[in-house]
């Protein structure tokens, strides 16, 4: 009977002890899947951004010849800084655009790789960015200063070597262009979509010493109605009529946002592109038998203003400085 009474007591307990035990075990199996799976995720992602081995050489697509060239980064980038800024500008600024140029190929080949089959980047400015061979860019340099404008590129990229931008971790989209008129432009007022946090409105003194700063043109009333009507066939504008042409908004970045002209409404970026103006800045003013557009400012206005990089140099900020006033919030991290 005693022996009948401990095996009743071995039974209740295991029971309650097996369960237990499995339990336990399922609990430590999920947690080392989740800490194993952080484990990866990490090393994935350190893997994408950390890695500059992985970068060692890029595959560039000739736009003019559809030739698709594999050359190294750093041989890229000085085709890059060479093709998109002087070498004439200080060499703060030019390290500043070899480490936007470095940032923008690297997000270029993260995000952007179904736009060129086979390449990771163009050398089209209007499409990826800039890049002109050292051969051709000799040709068109003095011969005297030529040598020393390349070593001057070459030790833009070489001493910043390896430093990308980075937001919350991550390469930025790191828009630039030639002269912001005063304040850079944000991306939802230019292509629409999304803002970047990291690209917001900012201001820069000194870029009205540069000649892309002020531009004007000037276009007939025939020639600025044909023009408009390329793209919008019933355009029609009264030109008796005081308030026929209307800047009704202006974006923070005081570009023109909204303007009435005749029976339509445009955006300041639309008529930018229609009559050729350098920016989406600008004034106008009928003249006699003219339209004139008095545009302050060159090129969409988004991220790092390469004129403002120079000037800020000029009056002594270092790449780091310029390259944290342009793009808010920023790092600057080692590939
Ligand atoms: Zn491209």
């Amino acid at each position: 009977m005693k022996k009948f009474l401990c095996y009743i007591i071995l039974f209740v307990l295991l029971c309650f002890a097996i369960p237990i035990l499995f339990t336990n075990k399922q609990e430590k199996q999920e947690v080392a899947k989740i800490v194993k799976n952080n484990e990866s995720q990490n090393e994935k992602e350190e893997h994408i951004n950390y890695d500059y081995k992985q970068y060692n050489t890029i595959k560039l697509l000739h736009a003019k010849t559809m030739q698709v060239e594999e050359i190294p980064l750093d041989e890229y980038l000085y085709g890059v800084v060479s093709s998109e800024m002087p070498a004439s500008f200080e060499i703060e600024a030019l390290k500043a655009q070899a480490i936007v140029a470095r940032t923008y190929t690297i997000y270029k080949i993260q995000n952007n790789n179904e736009k060129h089959e086979g390449a990771d980047i163009c050398d089209d400015s209007n499409c990826c960015q800039a890049w002109i061979s050292k051969e051709d860019r000799f040709a068109r340099w003095e011969e005297v200063s030529a040598q020393s404008n390349w070593n001057k590129i070459v030790d833009a990229v070489d001493s910043t070597k390896g430093k990308i931008i980075t937001y919350e971790g991550k390469p930025i989209n790191s828009f630039f262009h030639s002269n912001s008129g005063g304040k850079t432009e944000t991306t939802i007022n230019v292509w629409g979509g999304d803002n970047y946090p990291y690209l917001q409105t900012v201001s820069t003194s000194g870029e009205q010493a540069y000649t892309q700063y002020q531009s004007e043109v000037t276009l007939t009333k025939q020639t600025f109605i044909d023009k408009i009507k390329e793209k919008h066939a019933d355009f029609e504008i009264d030109f008796s009529s005081s308030n026929c042409i209307q800047i009704l908004e202006y974006t923070d970045g005081d570009r023109v946002k909204k303007i009435k002209i005749g029976n339509m409404e445009f955006s300041g970026v639309e008529v930018r592109s229609m009559l050729g103006l350098k920016s989406a800045n600008f004034i106008v003013t009928i003249e006699g038998d003219n339209i004139k557009f008095s545009v302050k400012g060159y090129g969409h206005g988004v991220g790092m203003s390469q004129t403002g990089a120079d000037s800020m140099a000029k009056q002594g900020s270092n790449y780091e400085e310029i390259i944290k006033h342009f793009y808010t919030g920023v790092e600057i991290a080692d590939l």
